[in-house]
């Protein structure tokens, strides 16, 4: 906008240079000199905003500076261009103009008002200094640059409500996608995570165990018998079973203890920052609240029990790794009999494998 204003500045001042050298303006120098001072200080501030030393200014962009000193450069031309004064009022539309794409609706009307002002001080100055009277021309330039300005003020307010409603749009739409990626991270049923937003937090908290060397623990938890749940007391009643183990999950654990549904009735429950002792001493206080639960179907009450195998992540490892030693726990759990904790034994540290291969 800065460049575009100094063409349009040196096409104006051409257009001075030329009406002067016809012979049509009664200065030739002072016309000179205003081009070399109008086009110089645009110039002025267009090397101010290239090179960055606007940006100390609360307006980086100048716009008000560079409109202020177009709209006097105008007032002074109208002056100047004595009988060839009526290229001027135009000018002085396109300066509105500009400004309504800009600034605010007090801005333009502030820039707005100087440039009526100016004009009209412009008109009186050209009666005084030209010699030549006040004519009726002289009122339809200042009709047509009041004319204009209402034009330019009816724009920005039109451009106004458009850049709210925009605004209002964009907010709605940024909700909207928050909400669709909160949606797309969590199971239904449950509210708690989905695998696969589980899945990153696991190698997030991964890499962070890492660097700061505390334990990080992941346990596997299966409903045991969820299946004749279902068969008997229906797909309903199961779906209950599953929302009151959640919470009593959630119930007994710490709040930086995340729980994740892993798929059907099968959990993910991430203890950060726990040694292997407390982890299990957790996991029975979970065992034991979870064998408390009554689910109500009809005038029966439901009453089920969870296993769980418990993996201690170990450096070096994947989180998959850790995942399956944890299932081979479950599985443990399972087979004793259910309702019980099972921990995945350590696994040999990793590199051991291969270094016992080594003749
Ligand atoms: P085990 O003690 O060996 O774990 O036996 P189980 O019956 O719990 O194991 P199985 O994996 O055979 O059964 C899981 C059942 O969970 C089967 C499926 O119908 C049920 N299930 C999975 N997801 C949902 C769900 O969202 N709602 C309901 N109501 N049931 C589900
Ligand atoms: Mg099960
Ligand atoms: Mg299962």
């Amino acid at each position: 906008m800065a460049l575009l204003a100094l063409v349009l500045m040196a096409g104006s001042a051409g257009v001075m240079l030329m009406l002067a050298h016809a012979g049509m303006t009664a200065h030739k120098e002072a016309v000179q000199w205003w081009a070399a001072i109008s086009v110089g200080g645009l110039v002025v501030m267009t090397v101010m905003i290239f090179s960055g030393w606007s940006e100390r200014l609360p307006d980086p962009s100048l716009t008000i500076v560079q409109m202020s000193w177009t709209i006097t450069s105008g007032a002074v031309a109208y002056v100047l261009a004595g009988d060839a004064r009526g290229v001027v009022p135009s000018v002085l539309a396109m300066i509105l103009f500009f400004g309504t794409f800009g600034l605010s609706l007090a801005q333009v009307i502030g820039i707005g008002s100087y440039a009526l002002f100016a004009f009209v001080v412009a008109v009186a100055a050209a009666a005084r200094f030209n010699a030549a009277s006040y004519t009726v021309v002289d009122t339809a330039y200042a009709l047509m640059v009041l004319l204009v300005l209402a034009g330019s003020i009816a724009l920005n307010l039109r451009i106004q409500s458009i850049r709210q409603r925009l605004g209002l749009q964009r907010e709605a739409l940024a909700q909207a996608l928050a909400e669709n990626r909160e949606l797309a991270m969590r199971d239904e049923l449950t509210g708690l995570l989905n695998r696969r937003a589980m899945l990153d937090l696991m190698l997030l908290e991964q890499r962070r165990s890492l660097r700061s060397g505390r334990p990080l623990l992941l346990a596997l938890l299966d409903i045991d018998h969820f299946k004749p749940i279902n068969d008997q007391h229906g797909h309903s009643t199961g779906d209950r079973a599953l929302q009151a183990f959640t919470a009593a999950v959630r119930g007994s654990v710490r709040d930086t203890d995340v729980l994740a549904r892993w798929g059907g009735e099968e959990f993910v429950l991430m203890l950060c920052d726990t040694r292997v002792d407390d982890g299990l001493e957790l996991l029975d206080r979970v065992r034991g609240a979870v064998a408390q639960l009554q689910v109500l179907h009809v005038s029966e009450t439901v009453r089920f029990t969870v296993s769980a195998g418990l993996a201690q992540h170990v450096p070096g490892e994947t989180i998959e790794h850790t995942l399956d030693r944890a299932d081979q726990a479950l599985y443990t759990a399972k087979a004793l009999g259910r309702n019980r904790v099972a921990v995945a034994p350590s696994p040999r540290p990793i590199g051991a494998a291969s270094a016992h291969l080594r003749p």
